[in-house]
């Protein structure tokens, strides 16, 4: 077996592209604070208007509705922080990056295949009638594309402002704010191979903009702190590779060959929400009885980079959350394996892994 590096954890982080790494060299070679007068000010400042203006056409928004942050933890911290003193709801699958700022907001369930609740929602909106609802675009473990008009207008219906996170949906399914124009929209720059340290909040359909750093004028106000002005235009760049061309139809065919392969290898392998709309670059999966830290460091000998859900939680034993309340147990949770593929996978990579998959599972049940 040759040991060549696959990289299949695009959901933590993608490669930076290429062109967006010459941008962001080239930007950095420079002194860029856009809020200089100078030339090489006024360069700064045209580049993150350059960035701005390219999401405005990909989200169909105002230009004016989006602020650049440092990332997408930042951006769903600016919301939920702003309601800290109001009563929430939450769905019970969002990342921490949601779930930990306000731990008293009310969950929302979901189904056994991590679809959220949509009767749930509406009996939390009619009794406890939070002020604001929080609920993601795309789940970052099982990839599961959740029904965001329909939480949408439940929100309308009873006046509640909804917060979505849309980090795994931005070039993954499309997001159109002139049809759906939701109160808050999260983004992230490194999730589509753009750099580190540029994230989004598109906020202001409802009139409110959340602030959560104080102390500068920049961004109008709304967020202080001088402009990453080297990965904001690297986003730019990412923005504009990954608009226009999908490779939607060649993951479906990856993954399709992926879960047969899990399915022919193991009647014991549970693949996640797999009746349920999903995003095609992400399959996540359990092998009851292994544990999925001796199975991604298995797979990371052979040169495989994979994860066991979120990246947060990556690195430490607890279970996925998101299995948890999904209705999995332990057994189920504590042996999850997340594949998630992107702009650089070749068959070659998914071929690998499946070569590889089959002799460390047969090595860890003893076939
Ligand atoms: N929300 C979701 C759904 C994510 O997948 C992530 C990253 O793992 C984040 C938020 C945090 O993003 P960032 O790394 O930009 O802070």
């Amino acid at each position: 077996m040759v040991n060549q590096s696959v990289y299949l954890d695009y959901n933590a982080t993608a490669p930076l592209l290429p062109d967006a790494f010459n941008v962001v060299q080239s930007l950095l070679s420079v002194p860029s604070n856009a809020s200089s007068v100078h030339s090489q000010g006024r360069a700064a400042r045209s580049a993150i208007e350059k960035t701005r203006f390219a999401l405005a056409e990909i989200l169909s928004a105002n230009a004016e509705l989006i602020v650049f942050n440092s990332g997408a933890t930042e951006a769903n911290n600016t919301v939920l922080q702003a309601f800290r003193a109001d009563e929430i709801a939450v769905s019970s699958m969002e990342h921490h990056a949601v779930l930990d700022v306000h731990p008293d907001a009310i969950k929302i369930p979901v189904t056994s295949e991590g679809v959220i609740d949509l009767g749930a929602l509406e009996h939390v909106l009619k009794s406890k009638k939070p002020k604001l609802v929080s609920a993601m675009w795309v789940n970052n473990e099982t990839g599961v594309i959740q029904p965001v008009t329909e939480v949408f207008s439940l929100c309308r219906t009873y006046n509640a402002l909804f917060h979505c996170d849309a980090v795994q949906a931005l070039g993954r399914v499309p997001i159109n704010l002139a049809e759906l124009p939701i109160d808050f929209l999260t983004l992230s720059s490194h999730k589509i191979g753009g750099p580190h340290g540029c994230g989004v909040l598109v906020s202001g359909f409802c009139g409110e903009t959340p602030v959560l750093l104080h102390g500068g004028g920049q961004e109008k106000n709304r967020r202080a702190g001088t402009e990453n002005v080297a990965a904001i235009a690297g986003f730019g760049v990412a923005l504009s590779e990954i608009s226009g061309q999908s490779r939607n139809d060649w993951y479906y065919t990856q993954r399709n060959k992926i879960e047969y392969f899990l399915q022919n290898l193991s009647d014991s392998i549970v693949i996640h929400g797999k009746k349920a709309p999903r995003v095609p670059n992400t399959c996540f999966f359990s092998c009851p009885g292994l544990s999925s830290e001796t199975l991604m460091m298995a797979m990371d000998l052979e040169g495989i980079a994979l994860s066991n859900g979120s990246a947060c939680t990556s690195g430490t034993v607890n279970p996925s959350h998101v299995l948890k309340t999904m209705g999995y147990g332990d057994d189920v949770a504590a042996s999850a394996l997340r594949l998630s593929m992107g702009w650089a996978t070749t068959e070659q990579d998914i071929e690998r892994f499946c070569d590889v998959f089959e002799t460390v599972f047969n090595r860890m049940t003893k076939r």
